[in-house]
């Protein structure tokens, strides 16, 4: 079996047995990236030194017997979380030029174990978009179709493990840039409850939504990144104080009497029926293994993505403001005055959907609309955790697709803005609530892979894990590889 043919957890087992050392490992994936990412773009940054030398160190700790699971294993970091020393772009010309000085929480504590960096992944423009054609470094390519899209924002993570160009990689998800991108790519995605891990140094889009998760192979790998992210920091008020059980301890139980939840508004109109009958199959599957389907309603879910596109704009018009041309960042060649300052750097270093975005937000916020849109979006929202917090005293886990169609071709819908944000009509309202969501692998449709979707109950990331674990026990979808990059 070929290294990148290996999860995470087989990778750590064959290190912390000295099979092979991290130097090995890290220089071999770092060969594949050099083979495979001219056609898929999926890097915009490869910190080859860097992860040299992080290897040696793992090989050293690995040497003294005092590493921890994921020492000495490579993964990457989409290029949204801040790493000291290494330029962290956010997919922005606006940020092409910045160092971060200190790193995001979530690169500490995998830097703690020992873990290495081989790069900082393409993006959406500052995660806004589903398809990452709005990357001011082009486009990423699908490994398993590269006239198709990897999904968006985090499809240079989705696609980078699709080709296995990385055994791992961390991601983030405002309204659905894990599990969409893990759909389209055929990937394990998980987005955790709003607070189980750190938004510190992961730059902000709309803060009340942001959490940070992982793109990986399967649940048993996406259990370990999150043992290695989760938890308390100081360093950010919204991150909650409570403890982390091991996520790989209960990934073992039998799903004998799991409740699972249909909702019936994520089988109708707009799902493309093949996508359908894929998510059907797989849920049958979960009958088999021992579940209860229960049929259920999620009655205001046709008003998440309206609300959706007030909340998360109004909160990156406030965020973005402070990419002014002065502190740091992109600067206008010879201002005229603070104000030509302002605005030729932000007109500059901004692309279109980040601009269309401010300006809605900005419109959204101001005196006289605030009422009418954004107190307005704000008390949908409360209507639509209220539809989860009503399912989940009737139901354990709640089921359907990730996303209405599998990847669309590059340019389909980026002239269309609604088109493209209906891409997320099944993931946002997790993000509104707050609640974490996965997305598995649960077949083919018009040959491009179709993901599932299970949402949990606040904190419930072990159940959600356990719950694709014992689906991937008994199916193969996860361990499918684009053909051209075996
Ligand atoms: N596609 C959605 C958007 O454009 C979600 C993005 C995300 O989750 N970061 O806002």
């Amino acid at each position: 079996m070929s290294l990148h043919e290996k999860s995470l957890r087989e990778l750590s087992e064959d290190l912390h047995a000295k099979k092979i050392s991290s130097v090995e490992v890290t220089q071999y994936f770092l060969d594949r990236i050099h083979q495979h990412d001219k056609t898929l773009n999926s890097f915009i940054t490869v910190a080859a030194e860097h992860a040299i030398a992080q290897a040696r160190a793992a090989d050293a700790r690995l040497a003294a017997g005092n590493a921890a699971a994921l020492t000495g294993v490579p993964i990457a970091q989409k290029d949204i979380f801040c790493t000291q020393g290494i330029r962290t772009s956010c997919g922005s010309r606006m940020l092409d030029n910045f160092i971060s000085p200190y790193d995001a929480t979530v690169v500490a504590k995998l830097n703690q174990q020992g873990v290495v960096m081989l790069g900082k992944l393409n993006m959406d423009e500052f995660a806004m978009g589903s398809s990452n054609e709005t990357s001011f470094y082009g486009p990423v390519k699908n490994p398993w179709n590269t006239e198709c899209v990897p999904g968006g924002s985090s499809g240079g993570s989705a696609a980078a493990v699709a080709a296995r160009l990385t055994p791992a990689a961390t991601a983030t998800d405002t309204g659905g840039s894990i599990r969409q991108p893990a759909s389209l790519c055929g990937l394990t995605g998980l987005k955790p409850t709003y607070g189980r891990v750190s938004r510190y140094g992961m730059i902000a889009f709309a803060s009340s939504l942001d959490q940070a998760g992982s793109i990986t192979q399967n649940a048993e790998d996406a259990a370990m990144m999150l043992n290695a992210v989760a938890g308390f920091d100081p360093k950010d008020s919204t991150c909650v104080d409570r403890p982390v059980p091991d996520y790989t301890a209960t990934l073992a139980d039998s799903l004998k009497g799991l409740k699972i939840g249909l909702p019936k508004e994520y089988f109708g109109e707009g799902l493309d029926p093949k996508v359908g009958d894929v998510v059907h199959a797989a849920i049958d599957q979960y009958q088999q293994l021992g579940a209860e389907l229960v049929e259920i309603s999620l009655p205001n879910s046709g008003l998440s993505v309206p609300a959706y596109y007030v909340v998360a704009p109004a909160e990156c018009s406030s965020n973005l403001s402070r990419f002014d041309g002065v502190r740091f960042g992109y600067r206008c060649k010879d201002p005229q005055d603070l104000e030509d300052l302002y605005k030729r750097s932000r007109g500059e270093g901004f692309g279109a959907e980040v601009k269309r975005r401010i300006m809605i937000g900005t419109y959204a916020l101001s005196a006289g609309y605030y009422d009418a849109y954004y107190l307005k979006a704000q008390k949908v929202r409360q209507l639509i955790s209220d539809d989860f917090k009503q399912a989940f005293a009737k139901v354990d886990v709640i089921m359907g697709p990730t996303s209405p169609s599998v990847a669309f071709k590059f340019g389909e819908r980026s002239d269309d803005p609604i088109s493209m944000y209906l891409s997320d009509i099944y993931t946002i309202a997790a993000n509104l609530a707050g609640l974490p969501g996965m997305s598995i692998p649960a077949g083919f449709a018009h040959e491009l892979p179709v993901g599932l979707q299970i949402i949990g109950n606040y904190f419930d990331e072990a159940r959600l894990l356990n719950v694709a674990h014992q689906y991937q026990l008994n199916s193969d979808w996860h361990q499918q590889m684009p053909a051209s990059f075996k």
